[in-house]
């Protein structure tokens, strides 16, 4: 960034809890039904309804709550933040007061190196997580004449996680975002769709001179709606203040939206003051009192952290920080890699099929493991005859996974069925190696004098001569031997 100045950004990310319920109502929170069928009195707002809190989305929130090391309060209150929207029915939103029910918790990530001056991890605080209830949607027609308005999302209950202004770049940003995604999806507390809003991002941002104490006015950038989005729209951002400040004018203090298509942001509209809202206490709730013993539980209820089985399946089977945290993206995910890694006794194996073969069939089909057809047990069968070289990579991935997806079967009847299993017999390998030798004279010599890339074409040759069944690694070591000799 241009020297002598410093970003300073922070994040305040929606979360929609995985609930089954609304937050206080009994409809259910699913977005799989066409518009206003999840709707009732409650969350049509309608006069006499009364709202009861969902203990599920409590339990939720503890859940963060423990996963960062946050203060749970003991009684935290209900507002109501007022406002006129078309898809907020009742005239006003249901969120916490001044006390929320998760306080003081922070996040870990790594630190960016180019804008702290060194490698490492910085700690980002969480200053609150609150509950509130979302809002419905609207949609705009095309023409530009009507929109319509869907209630099934009003009253589906939301997490919002408030940072602290700790985050120092756009990558900062767009990395601790990645960290806190992983955490709520691990968790199974929200699906983590960015596309679909189920995991929404507004991120502040400012800017001030290296050295200086006091923050740059700050301006909220709305619309973030993926990872990169995210970073561009801060360093654009970031960028856009610096000359402002250079220029020797102000920033103003607004909310401007991620333009993708233009690559810019753009003004929407000044902030309001927490004071436009007429904030005031729900009357409709009582106070939302956590006792020690309710913490607790849901203290021994949290399942192992994203981050610490990251570092887990690094240490256990050797995987990249990039493949242990694309393994660890959902739940369910993580559980059948795991399963495969166990069973199939090679977790760099099982790792190497789930990121390859299984993720591209997954997202080809656009489904999820959830409803992958072949077992982790069978799956795990796989592995293990390639990882124990009775069945080549190719011929696995070629003639024995799409016969199993097709549901034909386990892969030691089809490797039987079909004769695929290799040949790993080091007497025939060497028979077959010497056979090349004598019938390709020329690229021996070669070889022989320096040109080592000739190597390749023999292994080539013997496969072929093998039909295709001969183990590669085994080729590779027979024709090495032989070729160092005499
Ligand atoms: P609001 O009431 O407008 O939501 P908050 O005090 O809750 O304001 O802060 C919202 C977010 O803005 C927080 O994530 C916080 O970290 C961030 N923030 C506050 N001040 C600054 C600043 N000067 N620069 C960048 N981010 C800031
Ligand atoms: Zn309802
Ligand atoms: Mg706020």
């Amino acid at each position: 960034m241009n020297s002598g100045y410093e970003a300073v950004i922070g994040l305040e990310v929606h979360v929609q809890l995985q609930t089954r319920s609304k937050m206080f109502c009994a409809c259910r929170n699913a977005a799989d039904a066409p518009p206003n069928s999840y709707t009732c009195p409650v969350c049509l707002g309608l006069p006499g309804a009364l709202p009861v809190l969902n203990a599920e989305a409590v339990r939720m929130a503890l859940t963060l709550g423990l996963a960062v090391e946050a203060k749970i309060q003991p009684v935290s209150t209900f507002y109501r933040k007022q406002y006129f929207y078309p898809d907020l029915p009742k005239g006003y939103q249901i969120t916490q007061g001044p006390v929320a029910i998760v306080e003081n918790g922070f996040l870990d990530i790594p630190g960016d190196a180019r804008v702290r001056g060194k490698e490492g991890k910085v700690r980002i605080r969480v200053e609150r997580a609150h509950l509130e209830e979302d809002a419905g949607k609207s949609h705009h027609d095309l023409d530009g004449k009507s929109s319509h308005v869907d209630l099934n999302r009003a009253g589906v209950p939301l997490l919002e996680i408030v940072g602290a202004p700790d985050l120092r770049s756009a990558q900062e940003a767009s990395d601790c975002l990645k960290s806190l995604h992983r955490l709520v999806v691990g968790l199974g507390i929200c699906d983590g769709n960015m596309e679909e809003g189920s995991f929404r991002c507004d991120a502040n941002v400012s800017v001030r001179r290296v050295g200086e104490a006091a923050y740059g006015t700050r301006v909220e950038v709305k619309n973030l709606n993926s990872f990169r989005f995210v970073r561009q729209a801060l360093d654009h951002e970031i960028a856009r203040h610096v000359v402002l400040l250079e220029r020797g004018e102000a920033v103003q203090m607004e909310t401007r939206g991620w333009d993708a298509s233009l690559g810019e942001t753009r003004g929407q509209r000044t902030k309001e003051a927490a004071m436009d809202y007429r904030y005031f206490p729900e009357p409709d709730l009582p106070p939302l009192s956590i006792n020690p013993q309710e913490v607790e539980a849901a203290r021994q209820a949290l399942p192992e952290l994203p981050e610490r089985r990251i570092q887990r399946w690094r240490d256990a089977y050797g995987l990249g920080l990039d493949e242990a945290q694309t393994l660890a993206q959902s739940p369910a995910f993580a559980a059948y890699f795991e399963a495969v890694a166990e069973r199939s006794g090679s977790g760099h194996g099982a790792a190497a099929w789930m990121l390859g073969e299984v993720s591209r069939t997954l997202n080809d089909g656009g489904t999820g493991i959830e409803s992958f057809p072949i077992a982790p047990e069978a799956m795990a069968e796989l592995v293990r005859l390639v990882e124990t070289r009775i069945l080549g990579f190719g011929a696995a991935k070629d003639q024995v996974f799409p016969v199993m997806l097709a549901g034909g079967g386990d892969a030691e009847s089809i490797v039987a069925q079909k004769g695929l299993a290799q040949v790993s017999d080091r007497r025939v390998i060497q028979a077959m190696v010497a056979q090349v030798l004598v019938a390709n004279p020329g690229p021996v010599a070669q070889i022989r004098a320096g040109k080592e890339s000739l190597k390749g074409f023999l292994v080539g040759q013997v496969i072929k001569a093998g039909q295709g069944k001969l183990d590669a690694k085994l080729v590779n070591e027979v024709l090495s031997e032989a070729l160092a000799k005499d």
